[in-house]
């Protein structure tokens, strides 16, 4: 029988994505082990990132800045925007470094089972940017799943009459691949041979 505590931080950290209650238990065992060292750098990155994130007001990115690194860097073209559903998608492209433009992240992608409407996703700001010039090419690198090519092809509809092109990762990618889990290889191809929609 553990102790309140222990329980309390077990249930905790079953919350996150990928631990169930085992791995959870595994962890805090493994960090009580270790409370001297791996248990105070968690405690002080926690710290850090509760002290620091925000989430960019232009792109959607999380950063220690807003706007984010991507936005504020004169270095990216600011004519190409990469659409994603969410953050872990852009953290993905950019870890790739194939990409050298700018991203837009939607924050999900739409789904009538779990009812999640345009409105609910960063779409609005999307147009908005677009509308307000000066992008010559937005791609939409949503994930290979029934979802998001449904959310690509709304996106995609909604952008109809504006002077942009549009593109979208290519084919290839695994049907029902998730763009987080793909290796950087995989990205590069998909991103490399990103065709015109419609
Ligand atoms: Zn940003």
């Amino acid at each position: 029988m553990a102790s309140q505590e222990i329980e309390t931080l077990t249930s905790a950290l079953s919350r996150l994505p990928g631990l169930g209650p085992r791995s959870a238990r595994r962890a805090v065992l493994w960090l009580i082990k270790r409370r001297e060292t791996s248990l105070v750098q968690l405690l002080d990155a926690l710290a850090a990132v509760r002290g620091t994130l925000v989430e960019c007001g232009t792109c959607g990115n999380v950063d220690t800045s807003d706007p984010c690194g991507i936005c504020a860097d004169p270095r990216r073209d600011s004519r190409a925007l990469c659409v994603v559903e969410d953050v872990a998608d852009l953290w993905a492209l950019d870890r790739a470094r194939l990409f050298a433009g700018r991203y837009h992240v939607l924050g999900g992608r739409l789904s009538a089972l779990e009812g999640i409407r345009p409105e609910d996703l960063s779409i609005g700001p999307l147009i908005e940017r677009v509308r307000a010039g000066g992008i010559d090419e937005v791609v939409l690198a949503m994930n290979a799943t029934l979802e998001g090519q449904t959310t690509a092809h709304y996106i995609a509809e909604r952008l109809e009459g504006l002077p942009v092109r549009i593109t979208q990762l290519a084919h290839g990618l695994p049907v029902g691949g998730e763009l987080d889990y793909l290796d950087e290889g995989t990205l590069a191809q998909a991103l490399r041979a990103r065709r015109p929609v419609g």
